[in-house]
Formats: C-alpha cells, structure tokens, sequence
C-alpha cells in the first residue's frame, strides 16, 4: 500500500511509514458484518424451536409433577 502522509510504498504489515514514520492505519475488519436474511431466519427459527423446547420441558415438568401426586 501507500503511505497517507508522503506517498511511499509500504508493507500493509508496517505499523508506521518507513519513509516519514507517519502511522499506517490499517483498515480493519469491520466488527459488525451485515447478517445474510437466511442467517436472520435461522436465528429466528432458532429462537423458535428453543421457545418449543421451553414449553415442552414445562409441561414435562407439570406432568411429573402431576405424576407424584
Ligand atoms: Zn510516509
């Protein structure tokens, strides 16, 4: 890549120009990456069948108890 400050040619890797010693920011990988719609419905499907699940153990548990007495 190029140096922002005098135009040098640097490695990406070098933190600081080697020609004027001004900082290389290097671009990062942005943290928040657009989720794909099907990651979204699969989250969301996800989330559903833990809600499932959820219910399913509750009425398990009412069952048991029901069981007992
Ligand atoms: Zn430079």
């Amino acid at each position: 890549m190029v140096c922002k400050n005098c135009g040098a040619e640097i490695y990406d890797a070098d933190k600081f120009c080697t020609a004027c010693g001004a900082p290389n920011d290097i671009p990062r990988p942005t943290e928040e990456r657009e989720i794909p719609e099907w990651g979204l419905k699969a989250f969301a499907f996800r989330r559903k069948v833990r809600k499932v699940y959820l219910i399913m153990v509750i009425i398990i548990a009412i069952w048991a108890v029901l069981e007992k007495l």
